[in-house]
């Protein structure tokens, strides 16, 4: 019985990608089943404005942000920024996102994803707009830029995978770490002590989709209706019950977000 009461967000999933092109609406009521209420879709490119954008006027229970993902840049005109703040008050974006800082080997020039960084934090500040952050190997130079931008809105860091420490830093600036598949992993050790050892207000829930498959479904695409697992995972590890973990990731949302209700678009 009780396991109805609970309610899940996916704060972060990229549903408008055209691996869901064939089953996006069999997917959403899906999810709706299983208690899955609510999504955050961050776009990635200047082209997926648009479809965000459409797909959120399909489906009232999506909430998205715009942005340019550091990964993606190379096709990308820092020019296109300008207009970033215009399509998140015409769209109602809840953040700016996902913006950030990839310093994978084969990423773009590290000076180039600074700038499209920066300038995209200065929309943010100007609309005071949370950020959806996408950071790899780079948690150290992305909160040393969010502090020099004096970005006070906070948002959410996805599929965070630092240490303690770095997470700590975050939290201390208003933002909340986005926890998702990594910790379904058995040899996922670090993330394990970290998500262990994690204040109660410092997370919420994501799947990352289609991508970051859980343990088990390596290959697969993944869904947001690898939450409740995610949860379950997540409660084992900080010995709760998964309605505490639901529902504690529900009011950090809250915090953050405070008319995530309201706007029923
Ligand atoms: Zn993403």
């Amino acid at each position: 019985m009780l396991y109805s009461l609970l309610m899940y967000v996916d704060t972060h999933c990229h549903l408008d990608f055209a691996a869901f092109d064939g089953s996006r609406s069999e997917l959403m009521s899906a999810c709706l089943e299983s208690n899955i209420r609510h999504f955050l879709v961050p776009s990635t490119t200047y082209m997926s404005w648009q479809k965000v954008a459409q797909l959120a006027l399909v489906y009232p229970m999506w909430r998205v942000a715009f942005g340019l993902h550091p990964y993606f840049l190379r096709s990308e005109c820092i020019e296109n920024i300008d207009k970033l703040g215009d399509v998140c008050e015409q769209e109602k974006a809840v953040a700016i996102g996902e913006i950030g800082l990839d310093f994978w080997p084969d990423a773009v020039a590290v000076e180039v994803q600074k700038r499209f960084f920066e300038a995209q934090l200065s929309v943010a500040r100007e609309l005071n707009l949370p950020v959806i952050l996408h950071a790899r190997k780079s948690y150290d130079v992305v909160l040393k830029m969010i502090r020099d931008a004096n970005h006070t809105s906070g948002g959410i860091i996805h599929a965070f995978n630092g240490s303690l420490e770095q997470a700590n830093r975050f939290v201390e600036r208003g933002f909340l770490l986005g926890i998702g598949g990594t910790i379904t992993y058995p040899r996922a050790k670090k993330a394990h002590r970290v998500v262990q050892q994690l204040g109660d207000h410092a997370y919420v829930l994501e799947t990352d989709s289609p991508d970051m498959p859980l343990h088990g479904f390596q290959g697969q695409i993944n869904t947001p209706l690898s939450i409740p697992k995610v949860a379950f995972c997540l409660a084992e590890l900080r010995g709760r019950i998964v309605n505490d973990i639901a529902k504690q990731a529900k009011k950090n949302l809250l915090r953050l977000f405070p008319k995530w209700y309201e706007d029923e678009r």
